[in-house]
């Protein structure tokens, strides 16, 4: 008898989300989480993440413009607030821009280039450079990530999924009907088995001999104590790959009842997955601090607090959903490369990790074998979706 037709290792915003749809779907689901659901150093924690639904691929549009909907769907349900979307600004290359119009137009969405009158109705304290153009559109803003995650994690509970933790997965063996999973406390059977343990995936797989291109970093962001800020839209601004050295671009969200939350977007190396707390890094926060002047010449920026988490980059920035193959044939499923950019689609992730269930392959961008996965990752790329 298998006790569970699928257990998640790691109940991150990948494990929960894909333990709720499958829960959903009448299945019997076990999530196993060694630290906590959204402890300080998974990639999962934390009060807000950015969302939008401006990328440059369809595939994405589309997955955020469901995320949305579920989103919406568990506030209704759990009479919590997760979603503040007040829009978001691009800023950066126009052939970045230019992209982004186009998936989003094609989708059917709004989004609109803004003059110099129209951005300062928007965003008056945002100071554009001469020549600088600047997209808007309204999809978009903040996830309040600890509500979103718990609201889901509870859902999953109250649909049937259990949730163990703090529990440590050690092993994961195959069996002549599906998978045993060995953790610090018992030995549960199952169908399946899906990896979704965020930046400690790739060195648990590396011990079942399944080599993966995963790169954990450090990222970090710093809270604005800004209140004034907190009806403002989300920002992203661009920069041309290989400019600005590591930085990348930046971002930034509101955040009601603090202010606003900017970051560089991209890590550094050095991510030991026996850490306890990361402190700042005050250099970072020093030259983050600096773009803000100059972006906001306005508004003194008091910070609130600063925090580093890990996420885990692929080579194309790509997240991997898609069964293993092999001798694991479908019976372990990979849910994880984050790339710095998932907890927004949150609860839509579970839709894609049933369908790599369901087809016994993942959709076509996040699969195994794609040629953008032929290359090794780098801790400290920025994220260029
Ligand atoms: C600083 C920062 C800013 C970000 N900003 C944004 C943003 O604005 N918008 C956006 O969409 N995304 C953003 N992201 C990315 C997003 O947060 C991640 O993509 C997402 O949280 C990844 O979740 P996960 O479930 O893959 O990993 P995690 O949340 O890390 O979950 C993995 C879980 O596995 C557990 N685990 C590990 N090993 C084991 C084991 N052996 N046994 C059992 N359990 C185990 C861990 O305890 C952990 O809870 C950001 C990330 C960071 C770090």
């Amino acid at each position: 008898m298998r006790a569970f037709d699928a257990v998640f290792i790691g109940g991150g915003i990948f494990g929960m989300a894909g333990a709720w749809e499958l829960v959903r779907r009448g299945q019997r689901v076990a999530v196993i989480d060694r630290l906590g659901s959204g402890h300080p150093v998974t990639s999962s924690t934390g009060a807000s993440r950015s969302i939008r639904v401006a990328y440059d691929h369809p595939f994405y549009v589309n997955l955020a413009l469901e995320a949305i909907s579920l989103w919406r769907l568990l506030e209704e349900q759990s009479g919590h607030r997760i979603l503040h979307l007040t829009g978001q600004i691009d800023l950066g290359p126009e052939a970045k821009l230019q992209s982004l119009l186009d998936q989003v137009q094609a989708a059917g969405c709004d989004i609109d280039w803004l003059d110099a009158s129209a951005l300062a109705d928007r965003f008056p304290e945002l100071h554009l450079l001469p020549g600088e153009g600047a997209l808007f559109h309204p999809q978009a803003g903040t996830v309040l990530a600890d509500v979103g995650l718990n609201t889901l994690a509870l859902a999953a509970a109250e649909a049937g999924a259990e949730i163990h933790e703090p529990e440590r997965v050690n092993d994961i063996e195959l069996t002549s009907v599906g998978v045993r999973i060995v953790t610090n406390r018992r030995v549960l059977e199952a169908g399946r088995a899906v990896m979704a343990a965020g930046p400690w995936s790739g060195e648990l797989l590396g011990r079942l001999g399944i080599k993966l291109p995963l790169a954990p970093a450090v990222a970090q962001v710093t809270f604005l104590d800004t209140p004034n800020l907190t009806e403002r839209p989300g920002l992203a601004e661009w920069q041309a790959v290989g400019e600005n050295g590591a930085d990348g671009g930046l971002y930034g969200h509101p955040v009601p009842g603090i202010g606003y939350k900017i970051a560089f977007d991209a890590g550094q190396s050095g991510w030991d997955g026996e850490v306890t707390d990361w402190a700042p890094d005050l250099d970072e926060e020093r030259r983050l601090l600096d773009w803000f002047h100059a972006r906001f010449p306005a508004v003194p920026a008091k910070v609130a607090r600063t925090q580093r988490h890990p996420w885990t980059m692929t080579p194309d920035a790509d997240f991997i959903v898609d069964t293993v193959g092999g001798a694991w044939g479908d019976r372990l499923i990979l849910a994880c490369g984050c790339s710095g950019h998932a907890f927004k689609f949150g609860p839509a992730l579970g839709r894609l990790v049933a369908e790599a269930i369901d087809l016994g392959r993942g959709s076509a961008l996040l699969r195994r074998d794609r040629p953008g996965l032929g290359s090794t990752a780098s801790a400290t790329a920025p994220i260029t979706r």
